[in-house]
């Protein structure tokens, strides 16, 4: 298959710092979108690939799946999309659009597995792992293209194609809505677009932090009431309160101090995923009849029903702009909760 080479930013190894390096894109088939990446959000995600924290990881590894960016060819026979569009890519660039899951709309669960927007074995040029969005382009089949609203700012939308979508989707699927009291844990990427979005869906909103910095912040982020998670005697003022617990942390921490809080047939969602296991005790879940669940990311038509309702409700995430080259310095920050609340590299910065 013919290809191109373009610059990226990726690493060879998980003791390894990111470097800029040379990777190749193929040429767009017919039913490819091409598309000159303006903006990619950084993903807490990227970070526990790159270093192999859930197994080990293909190298080279080039993360990067909150991918907004300009249409600048498409194939003969794309139809959704043309030259010049704001285009988003998020954690997929496939799957097998046949199995019950993607014919439902939830390609993210696909029979087969989904194809990671990075990490995942390239299916067009054998022996390669995808690249994501750390790189000047990205060629992709135009089905899992998303369209950026006009009016939203594209690099305040490029963390809503994951932080967005994987906060939203399990918001949608436990109800939260009028009348819900909600619990959104880590006020990180993801757990501050939980917090605008579990707000903008009418639920009465709580955020757990375990930073002071980001008290008094959470609540012009949506949140009614905010909460030291560190702190036992704030904790145990909303025990048996909550509907729904989203959990949005990408550390080690106690579950079942969570599981505490909710309601009688409550659920607590994992979203965060550590890369050690959580312990949980029988009798966090017993005498309440709670449930345990978990959530990846959602399907394309959710993540455009996303793009769509962020941009009705004018939701954009929360951003810090840096270049490529701060790549590192921006990993360790994320490993310190320092971030609000997104770092988003502003692409043309690898041209320098
Ligand atoms: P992030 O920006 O680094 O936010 C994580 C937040 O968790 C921090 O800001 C902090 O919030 C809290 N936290 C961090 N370390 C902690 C600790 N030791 N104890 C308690 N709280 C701690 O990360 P992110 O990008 O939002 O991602 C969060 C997690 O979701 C990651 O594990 C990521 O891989 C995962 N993820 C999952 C999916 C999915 O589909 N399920 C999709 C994307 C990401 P406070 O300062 O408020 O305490
Ligand atoms: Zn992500
Ligand atoms: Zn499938």
């Amino acid at each position: 298959m013919e290809v191109k080479e373009i610059k990226a930013f990726g690493t060879e190894a998980a003791e390894a710092p990111l470097n800029q390096m040379s990777i190749n894109r193929r040429i767009p088939t017919p039913h490819d979108v091409e598309i000159e990446i303006l903006y990619c959000g950084v993903c807490h995600s990227d970070l526990h690939t790159v270093r192999s924290e859930w197994g080990p990881s293909l190298y080279p590894c080039v993360p990067g799946h909150e991918i907004v960016g300009k249409v600048v060819s498409v194939g003969g026979h794309v139809s959704k999309f043309k030259v010049g569009d704001m285009v988003g890519v998020g954690c997929m660039v496939d799957s097998c659009r046949e199995c019950q899951y993607c014919s439902e709309g939830l390609e993210q669960y696909c029979e087969p597995g989904m194809t990671g927007t990075y990490n995942s074995p390239d299916q067009h040029l054998p022996g390669n792992p995808t690249f994501g969005g750390y790189s000047e382009s990205i060629v992709v089949d135009e089905n899992y293209v998303l369209r950026i609203p006009d009016n939203l700012d594209p690099a305040a939308a490029a963390p809503l194609l994951c932080a967005g979508i994987t906060t939203y989707s399990p918001l949608r699927h436990w109800n939260v809505g009028p009348g819900k009291k909600v619990g959104i844990v880590g006020i990180g990427g993801l757990g501050h677009m939980g917090l605008k979005l579990a707000k903008a869906m009418g639920a009465h909103v709580v955020a757990f932090t375990t930073s002071e910095s980001k008290f008094a912040e959470a609540q012009r982020l949506g949140a009614d009431e905010v909460v030291l998670s560190k702190n036992a005697e704030q904790m145990a003022a909303y025990h048996g309160k909550l509907h729904f617990i989203l959990d949005c942390v990408s550390a080690e921490h106690d579950i079942n101090a969570y599981l505490a809080l909710l309601r009688v047939d409550g659920s607590l969602a994992l979203v965060g995923a550590p890369e050690h296991p959580l312990p949980v005790a029988a009798f966090s879940l017993i005498p309440g009849r709670k449930s345990f669940a978990g959530s990846m990311i959602g399907g394309i038509a959710e993540t455009q029903e996303m793009l769509d309702f962020c941009a009705e409700h004018n939701i954009p995430a929360d951003i810090e702009i840096i270049n490529i080259q701060q790549i590192n310095e921006a990993y360790e920050r994320l490993l310190k909760g320092d971030v609000k609340y997104r770092f988003v590299i502003e692409m043309a910065s690898l041209k320098k």
